[in-house]
C-alpha cells in the first residue's frame, strides 16, 4: 500500500478527507498499532486488542487502557489521586494509632 514520508498510514486516503485529519488518524494508528511495554513483565510486547483493550503478547496479561495508547493523561491523573488518597488514609489511621497509645500511655 502507499506509505508516504508526510502522512504514512493515512496515505491510503489519497487527497481526500483534508490534511489536519489525515495527519490526525497516522499519529493515532502509529500509536495504536505499535508495542508497548507491558505493566507486568515490562517486555515490550504490548499490543491493542480492541478499543481500550490491551494484551501482551509474552506473559497474556489483559489491561484495560486508553482506546488507542495504554495509557491516557486522564487515567494517569486518576492514578496518582487515587494513590494519595491512600496515603492519606493511611495517615488517618496511624494518627488513630498514636492517639489509642498515647490513651493507653496514660492509663
Ligand atoms: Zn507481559
Amino acid at each position: 500500500m502507499a506509505r508516504t514520508k508526510k502522512i504514512k498510514s493515512a496515505a491510503r486516503f489519497g487527497a481526500r478527507y483534508g490534511k489536519k485529519i489525515r495527519h490526525l488518524v497516522a499519529e493515532i494508528e502509529s500509536s495504536s498499532r505499535a508495542k508497548h511495554v507491558c505493566p507486568q513483565c515490562k517486555a515490550r510486547r504490548l499490543k491493542r486488542v480492541a478499543a481500550g483493550i490491551w494484551e501482551c503478547r509474552k506473559c497474556g496479561t489483559k489491561v484495560a487502557g486508553g482506546a488507542y495508547a495504554p495509557s491516557t493523561t486522564a487515567g494517569k491523573i486518576l492514578m496518582k489521586v487515587e494513590r494519595l488518597a491512600k496515603i492519606s488514609e493511611a495517615e488517618k489511621v496511624k494518627e488513630e494509632l498514636v492517639d489509642l497509645l498515647e490513651k493507653k500511655a496514660e492509663e
